[in-house]
């Protein structure tokens, strides 16, 4: 029995959640602080702009009864500092870094939610690294997505896995701005008619998507795919997800798979900040099975 001959589960949202509020988009500037949202922050000769030098991270903001709350801000700093490390850059002083963040997030009132983005690059050979915070409305894709569930194709990401051990160069795990590969990933998907990407290797063994990291289940253990080769980034979702999942007693672990264990999964789901867990509903139009009760316990262990 496929899971297409299955009867497929309704989605995990239940009722769309209301129309929320807009957020105003607002930027501030390392060393200079907050800044109209169109100021020029970087000159032409910035190496984040011509060479896509440098790293990022991308949070989301809730807003809640007690204010605006950051998720994962810990390890999203931590990622940070690991990023920025790898590419030889001066690592971010957290403190620096929340002083400027913080009077962006008075824009977040209860019920909103927002998308945090802390940028550094290269910078110019005289003024030194860029230091750049962003925040934005959460793109109206991403609520459909967390309603609807993705469809994803499989994509060979062209190196082999164990390449990013033999050549670190490649920064394998590293946050770099340059997601130009990433986002042409998904401009394919989107020609096949999907709506997200699966890397594999050209063995068939399946990575990460391109701003997500791959979670499935069976026999009610949650999985994912290791860090340590195909270049895959760890997540910071992942592991508030799987730190959740463990303290609710649900067996957590970590391993290779292919796109055929995939399909008999009892649940697959991509992983990332601003997304959260939504459901993959197919892969390479393979219908699969959905696990609704799962998608919720995931998003309160991220959300917690
Ligand atoms: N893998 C890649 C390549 C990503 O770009 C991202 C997030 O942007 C993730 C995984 C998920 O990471 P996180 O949960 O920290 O957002």
């Amino acid at each position: 029995t496929t899971a297409a001959d299955r009867t497929v589960a309704p989605t995990a949202a239940g009722t769309p959640a209301p129309a929320p509020l807009p957020v105003r988009p607002r930027t501030a500037v390392l060393g200079r602080g907050e800044v109209p949202w169109d100021f020029p922050v970087v000159t032409a000769d910035d190496a984040g702009l011509g060479r896509g030098d440098g790293c990022f991270e991308t949070l989301r903001v809730l807003g809640g009864p007690r204010g605006p709350r950051l998720l994962q801000l810990e390890a999203h700093l931590a990622r940070f500092a690991r990023s920025a490390a790898a590419l030889d850059l001066p690592v971010p002083d957290p403190g620096l870094w929340l002083a400027l963040v913080q009077p962006l997030l008075a824009e977040v009132g209860e019920g909103q939610e927002a998308t945090l983005r802390m940028l550094l690059t290269r910078g110019t050979p005289t003024g030194g690294p860029t230091g750049v915070v962003t925040l934005r409305e959460v793109p109206e894709v991403t609520r459909r997505a967390r309603e609807d569930g993705i469809s994803v194709v499989t994509l060979d990401r062209g190196v082999v896995p164990d390449a990013y051990t033999s050549a670190p160069w490649l920064l394998g795990g590293t946050k770099t701005l340059s997601y130009v590969l990433n986002m042409a990933a998904l401009r394919e998907a989107a020609r096949r008619g999907a709506d997200d990407v699966l890397f594999r290797t050209g063995d068939g063994e399946v990575l990460e998507g391109p701003t997500s990291t791959l979670v499935w289940s069976a026999d009610g253990e949650l999985l994912t795919t290791p860090t340590d080769r195909g270049g895959i980034l760890a997540g910071t979702t992942l592991q508030a997800a799987f730190d959740g999942a463990r303290a609710a007693g649900r067996r957590t672990a970590v391993r290779r798979t292919d796109v055929g264990e995939l399909g008999r999964a009892d649940g697959v789901w991509f992983l990332s900040s601003v997304r959260g867990a939504v459901e993959v509903t197919s892969i390479d139009a393979h219908r699969l099975f959905r696990d609704p009760a799962t998608t919720r316990d995931l998003r309160s262990w991220i959300e917690a």
